[in-house]
């Protein structure tokens, strides 16, 4: 599932070749995504110049001149650029078509993305109730040692919390939490500031780690470029439930939390 740092791949690969660009029309094959891709997009987009691409969590806000379209990669969602006319595969939903003869196209295999037409995006239903981004100062281990106060829930579901901080998916949590040598089943509530401090720095740390490789390779995540992630190989918990610790060469456990697996050292988290 695409995470964050594979979103934000996704738009520093397809920024340039968007922004400034005109739109000179629209191809849906298929409206049947999460929620179904507004019937007008195509009379709202087309003849209109794309100013800039932003994210918001895992959304990507593709700003016109006058609205946004708001697209979510959902499950199995990807967005590259193509030669506009190139014939479409299966799976291949949209394709938004530029006056510089490429074409943005968008691939779910399994249609749990989104593409909405929105005049106020920051304010959409699905963008206004999200807590800060992980990577700038409105995040921080203050924030998350005060939200904690009281809350019995485990600290890994209390960090993937979106209303906490957004972006810090399965991956990023499973890492950060090993990374600061915190047990993912420990009460949130029961973790002292300084811990939280340095698990906040940690989140920071992984999620601009994998942002700059290019986010973590699964299945077949391909960014903006069409060039795979390569963070994979940097995974310490992850994925690698039953096998040694890098850090001390104890059996990692991995356990169900919150429906999610979670991965975790006995020995260096505590
Ligand atoms: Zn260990």
């Amino acid at each position: 599932m695409p995470e964050l740092p594979e979103v934000e791949t996704t738009r520093r690969g397809i920024a340039p070749h968007l922004e400034g660009q005109r739109v000179s029309r629209v191809i849906v094959r298929d409206r049947r995504l999460r929620w179904p891709i507004p019937e007008d997009l195509d009379v709202r987009l087309s003849g209109q110049k794309i100013v800039v691409v932003e994210r918001r969590a895992k959304y990507l806000l593709i700003q016109a001149e006058v609205g946004t379209l708001i697209s979510h990669l959902g499950m199995s969602g990807n967005l590259r650029l193509v030669e506009a006319g190139l014939p479409a595969l299966k799976h291949e939903h949209v394709d938004i078509e530029l006056e510089s003869g490429l074409a943005l196209r968008y691939t779910d295999p399994r249609r749990f993305g989104a593409m909405l037409w929105s005049l106020d995006p920051h304010n959409h239903e699905l963008l206004i109730r999200l807590g800060p981004e992980p990577l700038t100062d409105l995040f921080d281990g203050l924030r998350l040692f005060e939200l904690s106060r009281g809350r019995a829930m485990a600290v890994k579901p209390f960090i993937m919390d979106n209303a906490v901080v957004v972006g810090v998916g399965n991956i990023y949590a499973t890492e950060a939490l090993f990374a600061a040598g915190i047990d993912p089943r420990r009460a949130a509530g029961s973790i002292s500031k300084a811990r939280y401090i340095k698990l906040a720095i940690e989140i920071k740390r992984i999620l601009a780690a994998a942002i700059e490789r290019g986010g973590t390779t699964l299945r077949d995540f391909i960014g903006g470029d069409g060039q795979p992630g390569y963070f994979q190989q940097e995974l310490f918990a992850y994925g690698r439930g039953e096998q040694p610790c890098k850090v001390c060469g104890t059996t990692l456990r991995e356990i169900k939390l919150g429906q999610r697996a979670s991965v975790y050292c006995p020995k260096c988290q505590k």
